[in-house]
């Protein structure tokens, strides 16, 4: 049976029965800032008095879009200064990679094993595990997976390849950071070969790695940028960012060629705005930081082989899936949310609110000890 859900707020989800539950994922999926951070439930408030959603084709604007796109880009370096809006990270995948087409006129893409990128059937052809795609075969017809943070194979990058697309550290995938060196290398491969750098950074953005945006930390930039997830504080939004000058394309022939009718929501970016207005106001990358330090400091136990990631966005590998599954629902019955990743299941996902207090967050993780112990 599932948790039926009644309520939400911080770092807790409260059920129906009348049960507290430490949202230990709710970075990933809902927001750094936990549930209901009053900034954002105040904007989304204040946007539901004005107006909900008016269907328009570049001729009217709506302040919430061009308000927030303002705000993201001045965060972003100059390449990445438009911002097309869509309602899911899948959406956001599915038009950089239509983007990265038209651009290039090529329709080769090189991505990961393992990695993830959606489950629409565009991201669906560049996520890279063959169990997800094999039913629904054929996909895109010219998609290579070469191996994660290898050097061989990457010859693969050629002039005839559209775009990369790959996550700076995979989530699904099982929580696996790229190396540095072999990320540069990526980019100075699509250099040489006139390719397009997608980075998905659905599940890395917004401070969950520690910088706002987890290139960042790599000296890295990407030609086209995807986000989601955490960017709205709970409100389904999604973008891909790019230049002006690789936008243009979709500007024209025919016109109008990408459009979508609820992307970019204006409940939905006012809900964005109050959540990138709060990070940058806070002290954000240290909490992520914090946090880290302190998982790292009590998961230490027979039975965890390793804990894997950076800042919030952290795994805990443990010795098998049956004992993986244990701790999952002992943490439960004891009132705290863990998580799987897709791609693995041997991998519990930590994924806190950068909200949470240093106090819950220890608390938390020894009653996660304890269960490990339990169970190894
Ligand atoms: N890319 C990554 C890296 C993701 O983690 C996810 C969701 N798990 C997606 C894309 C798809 O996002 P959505 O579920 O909003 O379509």
């Amino acid at each position: 049976m599932g948790l039926e859900i009644e309520s939400a707020e911080g770092p807790f989800i409260y059920t129906k029965d009348g049960k507290r539950y430490v949202d230990f994922i709710s970075g990933i999926a809902v927001s750094s800032l936990g549930h209901r951070h009053p900034a954002v439930t105040k904007a989304v408030k204040k946007q539901v008095d004005r107006h909900l959603h008016v269907m328009v084709y570049g001729e009217f604007i709506q302040d919430p879009q061009s308000n927030y796109a303002h705000l993201l880009t001045s965060q972003l370096p100059e390449n990445l200064d438009r911002v097309y809006f869509v309602n899911s990270g899948t959406e956001a995948n599915e038009g950089a990679l239509k983007l990265a087409k038209k651009f290039t006129g090529r329709h080769k893409f090189v991505a990961f094993r393992n990695g993830y990128h959606g489950d629409t059937q565009g991201s669906l052809s560049v996520t890279g595990r063959d169990v997800y795609r094999d039913p629904y075969l054929p996909l895109l017809p010219d998609v290579h997976f070469l191996e994660f943070n290898s050097n061989e194979e990457l010859d693969t990058i050629d002039e005839k390849t559209a775009a990369v697309i790959m996550e700076p550290i995979q989530g699904e995938g099982g929580i696996i950071p790229a190396d540095k060196k072999w990320l540069r290398e990526i980019r100075e491969r699509c250099n040489n070969a006139g390719t397009l750098l997608i980075f998905d950074e659905i599940q890395t953005g917004f401070y969950r790695t520690g910088s706002l945006f987890a290139f960042q930390d790599y000296d890295v930039v990407p030609d086209i940028l995807c986000l989601a997830k955490a960017m709205a504080g709970g409100m389904p939004l999604g973008a891909f960012v790019s230049s002006s000058e690789i936008f243009d394309v979709f500007r024209h022939d025919p016109p109008l060629n990408h459009v979508t009718t609820f992307g970019g929501h204006p409940v939905s970016c006012a809900a964005a705005h109050a959540t990138l207005s709060e990070l940058l106001k806070g002290n954000y990358a240290s909490r992520a930081g914090r946090i880290e330090t302190t998982v790292r400091k009590v998961l230490q136990a027979e039975g965890i082989v390793e804990i894997r990631g950076k800042g919030a966005m952290l795994g805990m590998e443990l010795e098998n899936k049956d004992m993986t599954r244990k701790v999952v629902s002992d943490c439960l019955e004891k009132g705290i949310i863990l998580g799987w990743t897709l791609h693995s299941d041997t991998l519990v996902r930590l994924a806190p609110p950068l909200i949470i207090e240093t106090k819950l967050l220890k608390d938390t993780l020894e009653d996660i000890l304890d269960s490990v112990k339990k169970f190894s």
